[in-house]
Parts: structure tokens; sequence; C-alpha cells
């Protein structure tokens, strides 16, 4: 009979959000009445901006008409789209970046995936702890399991260095910044160490910028590609998501230049490139039509006014949240420069959690379901209306 993949069974349960659900659904089932505010999850609350709306309603008005109807598409994503972001995204920050190394995609959380596929079996990899769960599980589905994970804590301000992998040796480390679920941003300084390291070591950084539209402080770099050196050794995920509310739509891109390089079975060094493009041109036939015309719209003036105010809507939410922990109290990252506050509950996650839950009607999301080193923290999310964000507030100050 036919075997399953054992690696499968390797991966922990998807505890974290069905766990959320079953004490909420319990917590609701126990008091009907309760008007329940969830601070949780990372789903964006606010609609599309108008001039993505404009643009996807013309793209259905063009697949209704022969003349201008669109079938299958490039796999690596429609030229138009490719060029706006290679233009905005990174030559007005001065990272040049050509169109043809822009894979579009259905959106981070795949490609991110995705990409252990060109690495070998034996690879060795780095993620931080806390971490967003991807990363670990497709490794593990992939058969690593021997991974290297990097404590985020008080003492390195969330962001670890390679000082604190020094005898490890990874191949390939997994940085997201800013981060989910900590909050915590980097710095040049401290991505440079990391650029420089990689570089020395011959490793390969996988960045995750999925938030980095939130960033607002002029030092933070939006792009690891703002570090010199990073074009040989780091390759970039960008997500429409949490930038112009796509989790819906889903569209994002990622970045492989020409000049990031891997051993090939006799040792000698070879693209990355070439191999990402015949993997999604294999197993991935683009982002639709619709999609990308609704992307390329963010990037028109309107657009990037339009997105700009909602992010600004999420940031503010998520200043009233952290300076709220702050007066009761609690130790808190983020909330400046992302969407998520991460806050010290100085207890068990989950006891806060249930606390919260209960005397508070608002659910968040206990910091142990993303490592052991999240453990004695909760995340709290920006994306929310305002008025459930005071009214969160009004009933922690009568709680907490
Ligand atoms: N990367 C991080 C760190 C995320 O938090 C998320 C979504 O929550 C993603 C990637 C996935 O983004 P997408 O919606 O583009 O798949």
């Amino acid at each position: 009979m036919l075997k399953i993949n054992s690696n499968y069974s390797k991966i922990k349960p998807t505890y974290l959000f069905a766990e959320i659900a079953h004490r909420v659904a319990q917590h609701k089932e126990k008091n009907p009445e309760a008007q329940i505010i969830r601070l949780g999850i990372g789903d964006v609350t606010e609609p599309l901006c108008p001039a993505v709306v404009e643009a996807m309603h013309r793209a259905v008005e063009d697949e209704a008409h022969r003349e201008s109807f669109h079938g299958y598409g490039p796999e690596q994503g429609y030229q138009f789209l490719r060029d706006k972001i290679a233009a905005v995204d990174f030559a007005e920050n001065n990272i040049q970046i050509s169109a043809d190394e822009i894979f579009v995609s259905d959106g981070a959380k795949c490609d991110c995936g995705n990409i252990q596929e060109l690495f070998s079996a034996d690879t060795r990899i780095a993620v931080s702890d806390p971490v967003y769960p991807v990363y670990v599980d497709t490794n593990i589905m992939a058969g690593r399991d021997n991974i290297v994970y990097m404590l985020c804590t008080k003492e390195n301000g969330f962001v670890p260095t390679p000082d604190d992998i020094a005898n490890e040796k990874p191949d390939v480390v997994y940085l997201c910044y800013p981060n989910n679920p900590t909050g915590a941003v980097a710095t040049k300084q401290q991505l440079k160490a990391w650029v420089d390291w990689a570089n020395e070591n011959s490793s390969l950084i996988l960045f995750d910028a999925a938030y980095e539209a939130f960033i607002r402080t002029p030092e933070i770099p939006h792009s690891i590609y703002e570090i010199e050196g990073a074009r040989k050794c780091a390759i970039e995920f960008r997500s429409f998501s949490k930038t112009a509310g796509f989790t819906g739509v889903r569209c994002g891109y990622t970045v492989v230049q020409t000049e990031v390089e891997a051993l090939d079975a006799n040792g000698v060094k070879t693209q990355l490139k070439p191999m990402w493009t015949r993997r999604q041109t294999t197993k991935f036939n683009g982002a639709s039509y619709l999609t990308q015309r609704g992307a390329e719209a963010i990037y028109s003036p309107e657009g990037r006014a339009q997105i700009r105010s909602t992010i600004d809507f999420y940031l503010e939410n998520a200043r009233l949240i952290r300076q709220a922990m702050t007066s009761l109290g609690y130790t808190c990252v983020g909330g400046v420069d992302s969407p998520y506050v991460w806050v010290d509950v100085k207890c068990s996650s989950w006891e806060f959690f249930d606390k919260i839950l209960k005397s508070a009607n608002v659910v968040t999301t206990p910091g142990a379901g993303f490592g052991a080193a999240g453990e004695g923290f909760i995340r709290i999310s920006a994306f929310n209306s305002r008025e459930n964000v005071l009214e969160s507030i009004e009933r922690f100050k009568k709680a907490l």
C-alpha cells in the first residue's frame, strides 16, 4: 500500500488557532451575551482601497471582451506589475532590482513555504523563536528537522545576532522584519551584521518583508537590499496582504537576484534564479490578471496615498494599544512600525489569554503558540476598527 511522507508526522499539530477557537467557543457558550472583540488573528479589517477596486472592475471588463481578454498569463507575473514594483518599491529607494528578478505570486506564505524546495535535503536552517510557523513546518515536511532556533529575548531586543548561532553554521537563516509575532524591527546595523555573516559563511538569508509598509521611522530599512552586500546573499519576500488589504485577493512577490548562488552536486556554483523560475513555471500558473491589475493600482499616486492612509489608521490603533498596555504597567515591543504589539504579561501566555478573555471578552494570541521563547508574552493585533480598539482598551483598564 501507498506510504505517506512520514515527515508530516513530525510536524506539530496546528494547535494554536484551534485551541484559541476552542477556548473562545467555550467562553461564548457560558456567556452567550458576551460581545467578543478579536485582537488575535493577523487578518486585515479595512476594505480594498478605491484605486484597487476601480482597477479590478476595469480588469473584469477587459476579461468580458474578446479583444482585451487575458487567459493564462506569464507565471512570473505580468510585465506591467513587475515594472511598477521595480520602479516604486526599489528604484525609488536607490535599490537596483531588474523586473525579471521579481516573481509575482499569490502571496508570501506560498513563496516562503516553497523556496526551500531549491535547497538540498541536508540544508541546515535557522529561524527565530518565536517564529512565523510556515518557515519551520515547510522544512520539517521536507525532512529537515535539525533546525537551529535563535532566541528573541528582552536581552537581544528581540533581534538575534549572528553571535547567537556562532557554533551552529546554518546554511539558511530566515529573518522577518518588522516581525510577526513580536512587532520588533531591525536596524541597518543589525541587518548589516547578518549580511556580512551570510557573505562570510556562504549562507543565504531569506528575508520576509511582509510588514515593510508599516515602517515609518526613517532609519529603519524596508528591504534587506538596502544593506550593502545583500544582493549576493539574500532573497526577499513581499506581500500585498497587509500592505493593501489583499489577504483575500492574494498577491505578493519574491525577489531572486542573478547574483544569488549555491553549490550543485559537483560543488559548482549555480544561480538560484533559474531554479526558482523553473519551479514557478512548473508548479504555478501565475496570479490572476484581475489580481495583478489590482496590485498595479497600489502603485498609482491615488493608490499609494490610499493604502498609506489605511496603514496609518492601523498604526494609530497599534499606538493606542501599546500606550494603554504600557500605562497599565506592561512592557511592550512593537506597535511602532508594526501592526503587532508584543506584551510581556509577567505570567504564562495562556493564563493571561484566559484572564483577558474571561474578564474583558477580548481575544489575543498567546506568545507560547509561536515557540517556547514566546512564553510569557501575548500578541495583540491592531487590525480592527477604531471603535473596537478603544472599547478593548476601556475593558483592559477595568480588567487588568
Ligand atoms: N509572512 C509573514 C511574517 C506573515 O505574518 C504572513 C501573514 O500573516 C505572511 C508572510 C503571508 O502573507 P500572504 O498573505 O502574502 O501569504
